[in-house]
């Protein structure tokens, strides 16, 4: 496939029908990424991939002795067996016998900062210490099924504080919310969707608003056979530093409308929702209580002072997050959902029709005896399992404790060390990037988070070389094809913007997973490419755009 710089009109079409993640291996495959390539081929810069290339050491140097203090605690509390036999921890004295073992390991890495957390735990949150540590210690051996299986006791209280911390922040909120701990945010996506439809709230022939561009799942599933739904987009504007309009916003009145997804900081633009419309959406929702909201706040640590739509509408809100990027934890599969206890999914679930609630009555009779009264957020624990193996259902012990980790690590750095790291290590890859490009004038928005860049080649061709230039270039390439060139002749990989329904070309540059002068030498292919156009647009029109020019 796409051997030719051009390809065959068939090709192209195939080309386009494909999700960017999938194009994205064809791109690899032209720049000589395969696998069987791969070994020789250290020098293909692949800026497609999200996942990060850093992580947290300090939370999981922590995991790690608290496995080996809980396996001594098992070992201890059975007669010894030569054959490998251990059994459950004991409560009793835990706390000390903990204190010992960090005097015992002193020095080591981890040992302190799990000091710490128990210390943070007992005298910040006022939870039992001994408490925390038997939830922590069961739940690293994981010897028993996770109980309650929506989230451990302790865990949930933290990994909320966690979350009220980085989503809420200063922000005034009245109430508690409740949280299901999930695989990552790939499991909260279709759990999400699949107890929404299965509850009736969203039927085929339904309509949605999604903010666009978005992180491709959103716009896909949607359209699958199990869904059928109707789709409003609701158009960000690169020229708008990627906010949206009010005009975009009010699509949101038109009662039609059940239900809104957003991810924010978005993906791929990677740009906070500002204040103005945050606000704007909570006065719409104060004229449509029935309005559901997911916002997907996955890059919300990466932002300067975030505020989640979660904070502005916690009512009609579901909040979805994940440890994957910031922690650089996607193989820990860890992420949230979290839903105030007062909200509009157990409001519109009470005013069902008679028939469907019957239906629904007889679906999770079988795991409480008032099925009517089970709330959204527990029947998405008991969906997850196909509601009949509900009691066996929840997220793994140890992952839930490693979540826990993180989010005390987060939590006790009350300087954002941690997280100043990762803005600074993003935010100069940024600058070298565009530095190399001859572009000045990218880093003026503080709605920014810089977790990706979008080149727009509209936008960025018409600042640099003028309108007719971009006309020019749009007719003149095929679609994918200057990231198929990039790929083939500078071994660089980006991923097609137009793929998460951007409205013009352009590529997707992760900041996460090269290095700083990784970025230079893509800024620099990227403006060697834009010069030969240039060179080509002169000999085709005989003007004299220079070239050189720089921004
Ligand atoms: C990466 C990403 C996810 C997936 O997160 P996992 O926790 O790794 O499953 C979800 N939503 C958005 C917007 C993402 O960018």
């Amino acid at each position: 496939m796409a051997k030719s710089s051009k390809g065959s009109s068939d090709e192209q079409a195939a080309m386009a029908a494909l999700s960017p993640f999938e194009l994205k291996d064809e791109l690899i495959k032209a720049a000589g990424g395969g696998a069987v390539e791969r070994a020789a081929n250290a020098s293909m810069l692949n800026a497609g991939r999200g996942n990060p290339n850093f992580l947290a050491t300090i939370p999981r140097h922590g995991f790690w002795q608290l496995g080996l203090f809980a396996m001594r605690e098992s070992e201890r509390s059975f007669a010894y067996m030569p054959e490998g036999v251990g059994g459950f921890p004991k409560r009793e004295g835990l706390t000390e016998r903990f204190e010992l073992f960090l005097r015992e390991n002193r020095g080591v890495p981890g040992i302190d900062f799990l000091g710490g957390a128990v210390s943070y735990v007992r005298d910040q949150l006022g939870l039992s210490a001994g408490d925390f540590l038997y939830e922590m210690c069961e739940g690293i051996l994981a010897s028993n099924y996770p109980v309650p299986d929506r989230m451990l006791k302790l865990s949930e209280i933290i990994v909320g504080q966690y979350l009220r911390r980085e989503m809420i922040g200063k922000h005034p909120f009245v109430g508690e919310f409740d949280i299901f701990a999930v695989e990552g945010g790939t499991a909260a996506m279709t759990y999400i969707f699949n107890t929404m439809r299965e509850n009736h709230l969203i039927k085929a022939g339904d309509t949605i608003a999604l903010g666009m561009p978005i992180f491709t799942p959103y716009i896909e599933i949607p359209r699958l056979n199990d869904y059928q739904l109707n789709v409003v987009n609701l158009d960000a504007d690169v020229k708008k530093n990627w906010q949206y309009s009010k005009k975009e916003l009010d699509k949101l009145r038109d009662p039609k409308v059940k239900a809104f997804f957003l991810v924010n900081p978005s993906n791929p633009p990677s740009v906070k929702m500002d204040a103005t419309s945050l606000e704007y959406i909570a006065e719409i929702v104060k004229e449509r209580p029935d309005l559901i909201l997911l916002t997907d706040d996955v890059y919300g640590t990466f932002a300067d002072d975030f505020v989640s739509l979660f904070a502005l509408a916690p009512k009609n809100t579901i909040l979805v997050y994940s440890y994957s990027k910031y922690f650089g934890a996607t193989g820990w599969r860890l992420g949230t959902i979290a839903t105030h206890r007062d909200n509009v999914l157990d409001k519109l679930l009470a005013e069902l029709p008679k028939d469907v609630k019957k239906e629904l009555h007889h679906r999770y009779e079988s795991i409480t005896t008032e099925p009517d009264k089970l709330k959204f957020i527990d029947r998405l624990v008991a969906d997850s399992r196909t509601v009949a193996l509900n009691h066996t259902a929840g997220l793994s012990t140890p992952q839930q404790v490693q979540m826990v980790l993180f989010s005390l690590f987060s939590l006790m750095d009350t300087r954002d060390a941690y997280k100043n790291a990762l803005k600074r290590l993003i935010r100069n890859r940024k600058q070298a990037l565009y530095e190399e490009m001859g572009i000045s004038f990218a880093d003026d928005d503080p709605n920014q988070v810089d977790y990706y860049t979008i080149l727009d080649m509209e936008f960025l061709g018409e600042r640099m070389y003028g309108r007719e230039f971009v006309d020019w270039l749009l007719t003149n390439t095929a679609r994918p094809d200057l990231l198929f060139r990039l790929a083939r002749e500078a071994r660089v990989v980006l991923l097609p913007g137009l793929g998460f329904g951007t409205l013009h070309p352009s590529g997707r540059v992760s900041l996460a997973n090269l290095n700083e002068s990784d970025y230079r030498q893509i800024g620099r292919a990227i403006r060697k490419l834009t010069e030969e156009y240039v060179d080509r647009y002169n000999a085709a029109s005989g003007k004299k755009l220079d070239k050189n020019k720089v921004l």
